[in-house]
């Protein structure tokens, strides 16, 4: 299911967009060890999330999980909404989500502009909550189905066929290391699972925000904390169901401060307008890249590649262009 267009000829959906997005050179790399980031702002509903909008509706729809006519209805932190809800004007469904209110509004406007229905949880709930209360929706109706990001093999499945073959082809296949950041790590596990296949070798690393448990699957003994990075991250690793912590190396913990001047520095250095989980993406990839350069990590190819999944214009409400003080107060 790899996309196919070029972009150079007239297409009949936007949902023909999805997907083929640029890697882009992260400028401020080691010499030798390049880091690469695909840019998946570039897709048609700026973010990462378009691909598995559209790949699990899709499947649930193949796999007659839903009728045609029916509703999907999503616990969702916002870009997944705005990729299904994208995706349910294209294919015969119905979206609602179901939103912990701390979440950025930028990205619940365009979920209700693209017609779905949003459900705010509150915020103190967590994204459990939202998960409880998505699953208690959907057995109250007919023909209706939580396509469950955070368990669904369905997007693993989407990485593992478009994002990663696209980071493969750009590359030649000389892919040293793999470094993302983890939500429901769905794009880090279809990359590392392509990543592997071409090459067992790979060097994997997760990321997550400091205070994050991620890391505890790891047998680290970290101190849980609240963190102001948006889409990475879990205070409840019970609800990580697709992270298979053996496949990973290791899980980096970025802070909030770090993530926003890594962030900041990008759109000043690299022209690069991306948001909190790219700038901790950057730091931990080029870190990784720093290591091979220092013969530290033993990498297939003096290569890495991360991946920016959103853009910093959905969070200028939220203050993130501004002083660290200032966004971290900002909820
Ligand atoms: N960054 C942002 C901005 C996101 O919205 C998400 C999705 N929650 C991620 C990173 C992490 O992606 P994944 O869920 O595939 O781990």
């Amino acid at each position: 299911m790899v996309a196919v267009t070029t972009h150079s000829e007239p297409l009949s959906s936007v949902l023909e967009t999805i997907g083929e997005t640029p890697l882009v050179e992260v400028q401020a790399s080691p010499l030798d060890v390049p880091v690469y980031a695909k840019l998946e702002s570039f897709n048609p509903g700026a973010s990462i999330k378009d691909r598995i909008g559209k790949y699990m509706i899709e499947g649930l729809l193949e796999q007659g999980e839903i009728e045609p006519g029916g509703t999907v209805i999503e616990p969702t932190a916002g870009n997944t909404g705005i990729g299904m809800a994208m995706a349910a004007t294209q294919l015969p469904v119905e979206a609602t989500f179901v939103v912990p209110e701390r979440f950025s509004v930028e990205k619940q406007i365009l979920m209700r502009s693209l017609g779905a229905e949003v459900i705010n949880t509150p915020t103190e709930d967590g994204m459990k909550r939202a998960i409880e209360h998505a699953r208690e929706l959907a057995a109250e109706m007919d023909n209706a189905v939580v396509p469950q990001q955070f368990a669904s093999p369905l997007n693993v499945a989407a990485h593992r066929e478009t994002t990663g073959p696209e980071i493969y082809e750009a590359l030649g296949g000389e892919v040293g290391a793999v470094v993302a950041g983890c939500g429901t790590a769905g794009t880090l596990m279809g990359i590392t699972k392509y990543a592997l296949d071409q090459h067992p070798d790979t060097h994997i690393t997760a990321v997550e925000p400091e205070g994050s448990l991620l890391a505890t699957t790891k047998g680290e003994d970290i101190e849980e904390g609240e963190y102001h990075i948006e889409g990475i991250g879990s205070h409840d690793v019970s609800t990580n169901e697709l992270f298979e912590p053996e496949l990973v190396e290791e899980v980096m913990q970025i802070s909030d401060r770090t993530a926003q001047e890594e962030l900041k520095r990008l759109a000043r250095e690299e022209g690069q307008l991306v948001a909190s989980s790219a700038g901790a993406a950057s730091v931990a990839a080029l870190d990784i890249a720093e290591r091979i350069d220092r013969g530290e990590i033993d990498a297939p190819y003096d290569s890495v590649v991360t991946v920016f999944p959103d853009s910093s214009e959905r969070y200028l409400s939220k203050g993130i262009y501004d002083s660290y003080e200032e966004w971290i107060a900002e909820d």
